[in-house]
């Protein structure tokens, strides 16, 4: 049985290594473009605590180079469709097509940061999405939270688990309702308003934010609320049902509406999530498509056994 995964994050490597136990063909896939790369260590992972993300992905590959049942293609998959009742086809970006029995879909999110100049300098070193995920190593810092979206509130109540010096920045878009404004006082949120003009710092160290209106506050670091997409069109190409909140649908397995397409990952609710739950999606959804194909072992059994 071949199986391809397509993308090698967290969620892909977990699942590699679970199919391969399994003693299937595993083809994994990826292209290299985590989301987390931009960062320089990983938080929450039990036993991996501050590990580079780069680090994180050439153990496991160390891990998966043990099994003669594992290929890594450093490759995008530009297409996947199906190709028969048994069989589906992918097709890299350089041609190379590769017939697979079952796909597992573990292609993580796009996130794209909102338009503030130069911040891309700054994503990933001094501010960040997860608070879960940085929030320690910024402790009582002057906190910047920058959010154009209607989450203000919520945000802020999480960060100040972190700190309570915290500078709430709608880049001159947010939509902070009476309501908010009140709560975020309560809260001790300095809120501005006006556009972001400029992050001051140097290495991607933030010291201050400058706003259009001229003022200069003095932030550390912070968090901002990205822009989450799907990383690509594999899942729509298969015809697989999008959840309503904009990840692949799946059954709480990993099982997606088409038979024999799996899905694994930050792909499954485009979210923020964390490695380590990326990692547990993937053995799950490994651990479905097997006992799926056992399954079909036993109906076909069970079909001869009432023949014969
Ligand atoms: C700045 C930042 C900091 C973070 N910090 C933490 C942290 O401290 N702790 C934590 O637990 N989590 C952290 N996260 C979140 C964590 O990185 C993700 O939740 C996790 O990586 C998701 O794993 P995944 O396998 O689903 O997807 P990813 O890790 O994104 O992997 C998906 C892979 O699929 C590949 N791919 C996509 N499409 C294709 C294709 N068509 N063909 C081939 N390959 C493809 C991509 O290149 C990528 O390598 C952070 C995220 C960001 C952005």
């Amino acid at each position: 049985m071949v199986i391809a995964i397509i993308g090698g994050g967290p969620a892909g490597l977990n699942a590699a290594l679970v199919l391969a136990r399994a003693k299937h063909k595993v083809l994994l896939f990826d292209n290299q473009k985590p989301r987390n790369a931009v960062t320089g260590h990983m938080h929450g992972f039990i036993t991996r605590e501050g590990i580079a993300p780069a680090k994180f992905r050439r153990l496991a590959h160390q891990e998966l180079n043990q099994f003669s049942n594992v290929k890594v293609y450093r490759a995008t998959v530009s297409s996947a469709t199906r190709a028969s009742e048994r069989h589906f086809l992918l097709e890299t970006k350089r041609g190379k097509q590769i017939l697979a029995d079952r796909l597992l879909l573990a292609t993580g999110i796009k996130e794209a940061l909102p338009a503030v100049p130069g911040l891309s300098q700054y994503y990933g070193r001094s501010l960040f999405s997860c608070p879960y995920c940085d929030g320690y190593e910024l402790s009582n810092q002057s906190l910047a939270i920058i959010t154009e979206g209607g989450n203000a509130v919520a945000l802020a109540a999480t960060i100040g688990q972190w700190s309570r010096k915290l500078h709430l920045f709608t880049n001159g878009r947010g939509s902070l309702t009476a309501a908010d404004k009140e709560m975020l006082r309560l809260m001790g949120v300095a809120i501005h308003t006006s556009p972001i003009h400029a992050l001051v710092g140097e290495n991607g160290k933030l010291r201050a934010i400058v706003t259009a209106s001229g003022q200069r506050i003095s932030c550390t670091g912070g968090f901002v609320s990205t822009y989450w997409m799907h990383a690509g069109s594999l899942a729509q190409q298969l015809g697989c049902r999008l959840a309503e909140h904009g990840g692949i649908w799946q059954d709480g397995h990993g099982r997606t509406s088409v038979a024999g397409v799996y899905v694994a990952g930050d792909a499954m609710s485009i979210s923020p999530a964390q490695a380590v739950l990326a990692a547990g999606d993937g053995v799950r959804a490994a651990i479905t498509l097997n006992q799926d194909l056992v399954q079909r072992r036993l109906d076909r059994h069970a079909a001869s056994v009432r023949r014969s």
